[in-house]
């Protein structure tokens, strides 16, 4: 616990001194060249993580961000020859003039979806040169053009003084990026990327989102242009070619897509293998074929990269993750979150799936404070039921009626913002996220601080985010998950993750639980402790409904019971009345799925 709590501020420690030792460097460093380098790096950094916001966050494919580079680059270069060359204004007029065309190509790109960013992206590098070739007199065509040595209010910027201005801009940046990604929307970000079906039943927006990573990823990228065309003193369209292409998505996957840090260690190897390529011409490709396909092998850790190795080792002696049971349950007993139920009514529902009818002319009537099983055959539509009732599998033949109201045709967005929380069938939980994290992503439908506020750390965020934490402190304790906060989710063993995910979707204070197959790969001790908990969520008001194929934990558990057959509903009743016709259970749940209660029968 000592080194849970110590850890993040020995973090900020270091980066304060790193953040010191980068500001001061002009001091201690006397060489220009040195300098230069630095500046190099801090410059490709800025770069880097604006790809890390959309690709390791945000989940696209975003190959424009060396076009955005080198919108910035011509920009500034071009305000400098012609309007001013004060840095201060090249920079952030050359981050707006990224951020337009971060719109213009990814709002068309982003509403088709699929690689289509990626697609456009690409197109828009390629015509880099040509594009500056037209603009022949401006831009200075194939050759290039020259920068002049930049000013800022008025006084000529030296070496160390254009060092001072990259090394400002990158640090404002990084502590923007940091507070963007360690908040309520870093949060939103990974969970998009998990799964755009998660997003919505977490009541995002998964369009909006990825608009948000890819536009602020279009700012550090424009203002890094500009930068660079000072300190190079030179813009040429071959600077902004495939190569940088490549090095710049080598860069982000080696250092950790998904990460802060990450771009920062990728910046520099992409720095350092482009110093090295110059001195080793024949291995250079090599050697950065290797680091690829190194970086292919990170990758797949779920975006980690080299910081998310070096963090895994750290942690590597954490707890095994199994749950505080008799604790929690002890909670339980005199303690209740305050869910309040709704009434659903189905009414004719079908729902076809090309030749497949998944659902064939269902009603179930779904109570407030009450338990109601949905057990069948796999394939039998329990799967689809919810996915109607979550607004997840439009459109549909039939009506799904919230305390009288009909939710037909809203998206699944809106129906998790009416109260709708859900567990999935696999879990879907979102990598490198922790338990906490994952825990205060359910909460996301209910509110999220505005971005303005998030990143300035405003008292107002800290107010919500100090109160989310203790709600997070509360739930986790009710399911016995409270030691396991600061644990990867995703890395836990199965039965915890599903508490986790049933946690995530405590914490939008549901009125209505949907529970894809809870029990399943749960071991006897786990299962024994869900039935308590699904029995207490119950007596918290909540409307519940658990999809299973065991008959007998849905016996103990449920108040009311529908059999799904081939898409029908062939029998229903208090399990009671199931079980008193046990030939229905025989032929559509086959022999022994009446499990230990047929056996113990004499
Ligand atoms: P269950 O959860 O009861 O196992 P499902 O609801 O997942 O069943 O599936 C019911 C039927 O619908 C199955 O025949 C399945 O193959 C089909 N089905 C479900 N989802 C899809 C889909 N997205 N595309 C095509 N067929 C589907
Ligand atoms: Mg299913």
């Amino acid at each position: 616990m000592i080194g849970a709590v110590a850890r993040p501020a020995v973090g900020r420690l270091v980066a304060a001194v790193a953040a010191l030792a980068l500001v001061t460097a002009p001091w201690w460093i006397g060489d220009d060249h040195l300098l230069r380098q630095l500046s190099a790096v801090a410059i490709l950094a800025l770069v880097v993580s604006g790809l890390n916001l959309s690709l390791g966050f945000g989940g696209e494919m975003a190959l424009g961000q060396a076009a955005m580079y080198a919108a910035g680059a011509y920009t500034g270069a071009y305000l400098a020859a012609n309007v001013t060359d004060d840095l201060l204004v090249c920079v952030v007029v050359a981050s707006g003039v990224a951020v337009v065309l971060g719109t213009i190509t990814g709002l068309p790109a982003l509403r088709i979806g699929g690689w289509s960013l990626a697609v456009t992206s690409f197109f828009l590098v390629i015509l880099i040169p040509d594009i500056v070739d037209l603009l022949r007199e401006q831009l200075g065509g194939y050759d290039g053009m020259t920068v002049g040595l930049p000013t800022m209010f008025g006084s000529e910027l030296d070496v160390a003084g254009t060092y001072l201005v990259v090394a400002v801009t990158a640090l404002l940046w990084f502590v923007t990026f940091r507070n963007i990604v360690r908040s309520p929307w870093g949060v939103s970000l990974l969970s998009m990327r998990r799964s755009p079906v998660l997003a919505a039943s977490l009541g995002l927006s998964p369009f909006r989102l990825k608009l948000t990573a890819y536009l602020l990823g279009a700012l550090p990228a424009g203002a890094a242009g500009a930068l660079s065309a000072s300190v190079n003193g030179f813009v040429a369209p071959s600077e902004f070619g495939l190569e940088l292409v490549v090095g710049l998505l080598a860069a982000s996957i080696i250092g950790g897509p998904a990460t802060v840090v990450g771009a920062v260690v990728g910046a520099f190897l992409l720095e350092f293998a482009h110093e090295q390529s110059a001195r080793f011409e024949s291995w250079a490709t090599i050697g950065y074929g290797t680091l690829l396909l190194a970086g292919g092998v990170l990758l797949t850790r779920g975006g980690g990269g080299v910081v998310g190795l070096v963090r895994a080792w750290i942690r590597r002696h954490a707890d095994s993750g199994t749950v505080r049971r008799s604790d929690a349950a002890a909670a339980r007993q005199h303690e209740v979150l305050e869910l309040s139920g709704s009434t659903i009514r189905i009414a004719g529902m079908r729902k076809t799936f090309g030749g497949t009818t998944a659902l064939d002319g269902v009603d179930l009537e779904l109570a407030a404070g009450r338990v109601t099983a949905l057990i069948g055959p796999n394939g039998s539509g329990k799967t689809t039921a919810l996915n109607l009732i979550s607004g997840l599998s439009a459109p549909y033949d039939g009506d799904v009626i919230f305390d009288g109201r009909s939710v037909r045709g809203q998206s699944a967005m809106a129906i998790a913002r009416r109260g709708v929380g859900r567990t999935f069938q696999t879990p879907a939980i979102p990598s490198i996220l922790t338990v906490r994290e994952v825990l205060e992503s359910g909460e996301l439908r209910r509110s999220r601080p505005p971005l303005a506020a998030t990143i300035l750390r405003t008292p107002g965020y800290r107010r919500r985010r100090a109160e989310l934490t203790a709600e997070v402190d509360r739930v986790s304790r009710l399911l016995g998950l409270d030691h396991l906060l600061h644990a990867t989710a995703e890395e836990l063993p199965a039965g915890t993750r599903r508490l986790v995910e049933l946690g995530r979707a405590l914490l939008g204070r549901p009125s209505v639980l949907l529970l894809d197959e809870v029990a399943s790969g749960l071991d006897e001790e786990e299962l024994v402790d869900l039935k308590d908990v699904v029995g207490w969520l119950s007596s918290c008001g909540a409307t519940t409904v658990l999809v299973e194929h065991n008959f007998a934990f849905v016996n103990e558990v449920a108040d009311v019971v529908y059999v799904l057959a081939e898409g029908r509903v062939v029998a229903g009743g208090t399990p009671q009345e199931i079980s008193s016709h046990p030939e229905v259970i025989e032929k559509y749940l086959g022999r022994g799925a009446m499990g230990i209660e047929q056996e113990a029968a004499p």
